[in-house]
C-alpha cells in the first residue's frame, strides 16, 4: 500500500463520520499545488550531481501554507504530498492559523560534504522562493535537515526578497530562531504522552518506555519523559538498539552516542534489533523515526498498551486495525508530534511582531495548545466511540472542511 493510500484510508474514516459529500472529500485531498524541480549541484570533487526536490502545498484555507523540508534518500513525490496532507489536519486540530505543506530533497545529506549541503540547499530555495514567503509558505526543519539547514535556506530567500525571518522557522536562536524549537517536538510526544497516562488512570513516572529514533525527536523525548520519572529501557537508531531492564541513564546514552557515533556498546546495556525494540516488553512505545514501521506482522507482537506516533505515519492501516483490536491506545502522529510546528508558530510570531518571548513562556504556551488539543481528541473519541485517530482526523479536516465551506468558492 502506497503512503497515499494509506493517508486515504484514515482520511475516509474520519470523513464518513463527519458524512462528508464525495465532492467535499475530492475538494479537501486535492492539494493546491505540487512542484519538482531539478536541483543540479557541484560537488567538492567539481563533478556535477542532479538531485530532485519537492514542494506540495496542500491546503491553505486556515491560513498560509507550513510544513517542512526533509532530505532523505527515499523522498518521493508521493511520500511529500502524503505528509502534506498530513501537515494539513496537524495544524488544524491543533488549532494553528496554518495550511499544511511539505517539501524534500531525494538526498542522504550524510554522503554531501557541509559545503556540498549548503550549495544543495540554496540551489532548491532558488528554484523555490517564488512560491514560499511569510504570508504565503513557511518551510521548517524535518527528517535530515536542522537549524544551520534553515539558516541557509533563509539566507538564499533573502537574497531575492530583503529582510525576511518568518518565511521559514526552526532558525538558530542566533539568526531569529525561537528558544525552545530545538526541543519542541520531543517535549510535545512528552506531554501527549502523559495527558495520555493520565487519561488511562497511570502515571508517567515509573512507566516503561521503548523509543525507536534517537535524533533531535528522540532525544529530546527521552530527556523531558525520564525528567518525569518515566523509565526508558530501550532506545535504537539506524544502527542498532540499546537495551537495560532497570532503565537506560539518557543523558550517559547522550554524550556516549556523541563521542561514538552510535548508540551500540554503551556500557550496562545489551544489545537490540529494531524490531526486538517494536515489541519489546515495555508500557509505552514510542515510534520516532521512519514512516511505515508498524506493520501488521508486528503489530500482533506489540506489547505495550500505548503507541505515540512520534513519527510521520509509523503506523500502517492494517496494523492499526490490529492494535485497536488488541486494545492498544495509539496517539496519532498528528496530535503526537504537533509540538514542532506549534512552536513553530511561536517563533512565526515573534519574527511577524519582532519581539521576543523567553523559554518559559514558549514552554508554557506549548503545553496549553496540546493539552487543550489532546482533551478535544479524547474526548470526542470517548463520545463518538472511535479511534484517537479517528477522532483527530475528524477534527482536524471538520475544521478545514468549515474554513473552506466559509470562505465561498
Ligand atoms: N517537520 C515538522 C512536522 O512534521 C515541523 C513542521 C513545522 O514546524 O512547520 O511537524
Amino acid at each position: 500500500m502506497s503512503s497515499i493510500e494509506a493517508a486515504r484510508r484514515y482520511f475516509e474514516a474520519a470523513a464518513d463520520q463527519l458524512e462528508l459529500s464525495a465532492s467535499v472529500r475530492t475538494l479537501l485531498l486535492t492539494p493546491q499545488r505540487e512542484v519538482k524541480v531539478q536541483i543540479a549541484v557541484p560537488r567538492d570533487n567539481g563533478e556535477v550531481t542532479t538531485f530532485v526536490g519537492y514542494r506540495v502545498q496542500h491546503d491553505r484555507s486556515r491560513g498560509p501554507f507550513k510544513g517542512g523540508l526533509r532530505y532523505h534518500p527515499e523522498v518521493d513525490g508521493d511520500e511529500v504530498t502524503t505528509l502534506a496532507q498530513l501537515m494539513t489536519w496537524k495544524t488544524a486540530v491543533v488549532d494553528l492559523p496554518y495550511g499544511g505543506a511539505k517539501g524534500g530533497i531525494g538526498v542522504d545529506p550524510k554522503q554531501l560534504s557541509t559545503a556540498e549541503l549548503e550549495r544543495v540547499t540554496r540551489c532548491f530555495i532558488d528554484q523555490i522562493h517564488e512560491m514560499i514567503g511569510p504570508n504565503l509558505d513557511i518551510p521548517a526543519p524535518d527528517m535530515g535537515t536542522n537549524a544551520q539547514v534553515m539558516a541557509w535556506a533563509v539566507n538564499q530567500y533573502e537574497k531575492y526578497h530583503g529582510f525576511s525571518p518568518a518565511v521559514i522557522t526552526g532558525k538558530p536562536l542566533e539568526l531569529h530562531g525561537s528558544a525552545g524549537r530545538e526541543e519542541a517536538t520531543g517535549r510535545g510526544v512528552g506531554i501527549i504522552t502523559r495527558s495520555t497516562c493520565a487519561a488511562l488512570g497511570k502515571t508517567v513516572a515509573g512507566s516503561r518506555i521503548a523509543l525507536q529514533g534517537f535524533g533531535n525527536v528522540g532525544l529530546h523525548t527521552a530527556s523531558f519523559l525520564s525528567g518525569l520519572g518515566a523509565r526508558i529501557l530501550a532506545v535504537s537508531d539506524v544502527t542498532g538498539g540499546v537495551w537495560n531492564a532497570d532503565g537506560l541513564d539518557i543523558a550517559a546514552l547522550v554524550s556516549w552516542l556523541k563521542q561514538n557515533g552510535t548508540l551500540a556498546g554503551f556500557p550496562g546495556s545489551s544489545p537490540l534489533t529494531n524490531a526486538g525494540l517494536l515489541t519489546a516488553d515495555v508500557d509505552v512505545l514510542i515510534p520516532a523515526a521512519l514512516g511505515g514501521v508498524l506493520t501488521p506482522e508486528i503489530a500482533r507482537h506489540v506489547r505495550a498498551k500505548i503507541v505515540i506516533e512520534a513519527a510521520n505515519a509509523p503506523t500502517l492501516p492494517e496494523a492499526d486495525e490490529v492494535l485497536q483490536h488488541r486494545g492498544v491506545v495509539v496517539l496519532p502522529d498528528i496530535l503526537a508530534n504537533a509540538g514542532g510546528v506549534t512552536v513553530s508558530y511561536f517563533e512565526w510570531v515573534q519574527n511577524l511582531q519582532q519581539f521576543r518571548w523567553d523559554l518559559v513562556r514558549i514552554r508554557e504556551e506549548l503545553e496549553r495548545v496540546l493539552v487543550r488539543a489532546f482533551d478535544n481528541v479524547w474526548g470526542l473519541a470517548q463520545s463518538k466511540h472511535v479511534s484517537l485517530r479517528t477522532a483527530a482526523y475528524m477534527i482536524g479536516i471538520g475544521r478545514v472542511a468549515r474554513a473552506t465551506q466559509l470562505a465561498g468558492f
